[in-house]
């Protein structure tokens, strides 16, 4: 199993630098290779929203790799079907990191498109995914109301002509998914989880997660985000199907987990609105870092109703007895503790 790296914070620009000198990005580019940065713009909305890749996820990328001495680097992405990429492209700022670096963003809308066999018949691809020396994926992790949750795998749909987004859908998503992953195989996956939409892919109700990982398997990217958001991989069935395709592994341990810095030295969370308030009325926060009430949040979300809960999270806990439910170690003092620092939203919803 490979490697986890994992950064919290809310500059999206300077971790990704970080995740990427500590994984060795370089080290993964084919000499005299490309590399094509695929993030998911799936359409027309602020980064903040919580459905898009923070554009310091694009300009970290970019100065890593130049510093590096590629010098052939673009940007690659196709927009949901209903929406212009150019447009998503320009609202998200990618125009004015595009022409900071002088770097080209290809719609892939307009590429060109070869047929290759996959696991569930043949598959139209875009050129320009299929031919980077190395494909970065550079997801949000965040809800989708149809497959539960969308991070790696399903964000290489945008590598794909819309005829063909249009028939995953026929086909029901799950296989098409996993097939797609096994054939793309990208060497280098950056998650962009500063604040993930919560239920939907088109954002509007952002969790405050400051964090981002890094991986080379985008299977075990998806296994780990699951976790993170609460979900049993039973529950989002196209990540265990592209293990079976021969995409990556399905398996992760807290061993593989390599932290660059602590929750902690991220921002305060920010003050929860609409449904994130609703699902974390009653909730017992004091001085809860921001990836700690996140998974509380996903898992709150994920498991249902925990109205009726005596629910404790924080550092303002440390050290206090408490009547109810401790979440992540600071709050070891409860009846009943979650551990971990953060704990995933798995195990507390286990908890819950
Ligand atoms: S356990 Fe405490 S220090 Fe660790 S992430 Fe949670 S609130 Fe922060």
């Amino acid at each position: 199993m490979g490697a986890i790296w994992q950064v919290f914070g809310t500059d999206a620009h300077g971790m990704t630098m970080s995740l990427l000198q500590a994984c060795d990005a370089i080290a993964l580019v084919p000499r005299d290779g490309s590399v094509a940065l695929k993030p998911n713009l799936v359409l027309a909305s602020a980064p903040e929203a919580g459905a898009v890749t923070h554009p310091g996820v694009l300009s970290g990328c970019i100065e890593y790799f130049r510093a590096c001495g590629v010098q052939n680097i673009s940007v690659i992405e196709s927009s949901w079907v209903g929406d212009k990429t150019l447009r998503a492209m320009r609202t998200a700022g990618y125009d004015e990191v595009c022409k900071r670096y002088d770097v080209p963003f290809f719609d892939l809308k307009a590429d060109k498109v070869r047929t290759v066999q996959t696991a569930v018949g043949p598959m139209a691809l875009c050129a320009r995914a299929l031919d980077a020396g190395l494909l970065v994926d550079l997801p949000v992790l965040k809800g989708h109301c149809q497959t539960r949750m969308t991070c790696a795998l399903k964000n290489l749909k945008g590598c794909i002509p819309d005829r063909e987004k249009r028939r995953f859908h026929a086909m029901g998503l799950t296989k098409p998914i996993a097939a797609l992953g096994a054939a793309l195989r990208p060497g280098l996956v950056v998650v962009d989880s500063i604040c993930g939409d919560l239920c939907f892919e088109e954002g509007g109700t952002p969790v405050q997660t400051n964090r981002m990982y890094a991986g080379t398997d985008a299977v075990q990217i998806d296994a780990y985000g699951c976790a993170l958001m609460g979900l049993d991989l039973d529950e989002v069935p196209y990540v265990r199907l592209a293990q079976e395709y021969g995409a990556g592994t399905a398996h992760w341990s807290e061993d593989d987990l390599v932290l660059l810095n602590e929750p902690n030295d991220a921002e305060p969370y920010s003050p929860p609105t609409g449904t994130v308030a609703r699902l974390t009325r009653g909730v017992h926060e004091s001085q809860a870092c921001s990836a700690c009430f996140a998974s509380l949040v996903r898992a709150l979300y994920a498991s249902g109703d925990a109205s009726g809960k005596n629910i404790y999270i924080g550092q303002g806990w440390r050290g206090r007895e408490l009547d109810g439910l401790g979440v992540g170690r600071c709050c070891a003092g409860a009846k009943t503790c979650v551990m971990g620092c953060p704990p995933t939203a798995e195990a507390i919803a286990q908890a819950l």
